[in-house]
């Protein structure tokens, strides 16, 4: 056993079960500290929202929780993690400290700047692959560069899967009669409310623990909506989804756990399809990870150099009514309301806003992802930033720029009926089903005090396929 005592710094991975960095510890060592650092320049950063901000904390304090019932905490740092994670080691006598990577740009930059400090203190520390199943560099080109296609990725992906599947690990087992006393921790700070870092708390918001997220994958499966995802994923106003991505975010369910209940389920399912089509999901996660890992620069700039010439409009006035939801395109607006009241929406919708707001508006895309990153509980920098760049047509593998999604069209097929739309608006409660999607259209009674449209959408994809023809067009790429 290399170490008597070691720190396990949690930091996207809020579990006990399925933690490669917590299975790694254990077994590297006769007993084990689990920390997290709240660190307040992120918090003040603008980057994160209450919605994201009360997840996290809802899930520490389950997984303190947890930790107590067993005898020992979870140990809540405050500070900058360069001083904090060196400091705390030291004080409980540890000889290292194990992570799971991130590749967030500027968590790959703090976490150099920890190991720095802990080697200076003499600890050793030891990064592990645990947020995505196959890591970037593990799935590459037979010319062994980076996949900037998806379909070749997964297929690729899933050849390597194959091969090698990687289970969950029993992280959990390993920790049981390993985890120092609370007493002998010391004191730490309490999990914070939301509103002592200026956020405002709302019941609306998913609640997130590991408990929450085992009984949220279990439903899925349980319940068939699994062996109905490809059928029912694009309609919002069915329960199509797993809803998996806040705990994916906050780490309370492990990736290879999802994985391994998908493809086991897919393995004797008469719906295997449907199944797979979940599965493929879970890959593009693996894809935007590993594209934000290889291709950094996406983090404020485009994929595609070219797309840095595209003149997006500056107009605040217009983006202020794509926040509220009052563009008068109500698929539009009810899906806003639903990220605004809940911290979440539908991926359908994130795609239909997504266009809206890059294609319609013409307004740049940072200024949409940036509304995300403070909107949703599961924002996360790889997928939020891919999804953005695929809709605006900057990205790798994204639409082509003249796909220009019609937000009336898009109602109709995926909310035929408006029950979405009226769950989410009840300003258009009275509207009949045919012409909820447009109300416009039905004369200035039929909208009462929903707003008229925005744009003309017909007129803004003609604006839109003239400014992006010469950035992105084949001519302009020749
Ligand atoms: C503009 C835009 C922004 C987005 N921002 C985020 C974000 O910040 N965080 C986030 O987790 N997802 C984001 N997505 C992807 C997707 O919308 C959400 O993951 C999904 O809606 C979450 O709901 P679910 O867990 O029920 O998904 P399910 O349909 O049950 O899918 C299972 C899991 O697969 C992954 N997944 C599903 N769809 C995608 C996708 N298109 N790209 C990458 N991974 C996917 C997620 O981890 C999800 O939890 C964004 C998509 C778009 C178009």
């Amino acid at each position: 056993m290399p170490y008597s005592r070691s720190l396990v710094w949690l930091r996207r991975d809020l579990r006990l079960s399925d933690n490669v960095a917590l299975a790694a510890a254990a077994s590297a060592s006769r007993e084990v500290v689990l920390a997290f650092n709240l660190d307040p320049v992120l918090l003040a950063s603008g980057r994160v929202g209450a919605p994201i901000v009360q997840t996290f904390f809802c899930a520490l304090g389950a997984l303190r929780a947890a930790l107590r019932e067993r005898g020992s905490d979870l140990a809540l740092l405050q500070g900058d993690a360069e001083r904090t994670i060196p400091g705390f080691a030291r004080r409980i006598g540890a000889q290292a400290v194990f992570f799971n990577e991130d590749y967030e740009p500027a968590a790959l930059a703090r976490d150099a700047a920890v190991v720095k400090e802990l080697a200076h203190a003499r600890m050793e520390a030891h990064a592990f692959l645990d947020h995505v199943v196959l890591g970037a560099g593990e799935v590459r080109t037979d010319a062994n560069a980076p996949y900037k296609v998806f379909t070749p990725f997964a297929r690729r992906w899933r050849d390597r899967y194959a091969l090698a599947p990687r289970l969950p690990v029993a992280s959990e087992r390993a920790s049981r009669g390993k985890l120092v006393a609370r007493a002998e921790i010391g004191e730490t700070r309490e999990v914070p409310e939301p509103r002592e870092f200026g956020f405002a708390a709302s019941h609306a918001y998913p609640m997130c623990s590991e408990a929450a997220a085992r009984e949220q994958l279990d439903a899925f499966f349980e319940s068939g909506a699994a062996e109905r995802y490809r059928d029912e994923r694009d309609r919002p106003a069915l329960a199509g989804t797993s809803k998996l991505s806040v705990h994916l975010r906050a780490g309370t369910i492990g990736i290879r756990t999802c994985f391994a209940r998908a493809f086991e389920a897919k393995a004797t399912s008469p719906s295997a399809t449907q199944i797979d089509t979940w599965i493929n999901e879970l890959i593009w996660r693996e894809f935007y990870q590993t594209i934000l890992k290889e291709f950094p620069h996406v983090d404020g700039a485009p994929f595609i150099e070219a797309a840095r010439r595209i003149p997006w409009r500056d107009d605040p006035k217009a983006f202020a009514r794509w926040c509220e939801g009052t563009t008068g395109y109500p698929i539009v607006d009810a899906a806003m309301r639903q990220l605004n009241t809940t911290g979440w929406m539908h991926n359908r919708l994130r795609m239909i806003v997504a266009s809206f707001l890059t294609k319609d508006l013409l307004i740049d895309w940072r200024a949409g992802e940036r509304y995300f990153e403070q909107r949703l509980a599961d924002a996360d920098l790889a997928q939020n930033n891919g999804g953005w760049q695929w809709a605006a047509s900057t990205g790798t593998d994204a639409a082509p720029y003249f796909r220009v999604f019609n937000p009336v069209l898009q109602s109709k097929k995926f909310d035929p009926d408006g029950a979405f739309i009226r769950s989410m608006l009840p300003e258009l409660a009275h509207v009949p089903s045919p012409a909820i999607h447009a109300p416009w259209e039905r004369g200035p009674l039929m909208l009462r005090d929903y707003p008229m449209p925005i744009v003309d959408h017909h007129a803004a994809r003609e604006r839109t396929l003239a400014v992006y023809a010469p950035v992105l067009g084949k001519s302009a790429r020749a």
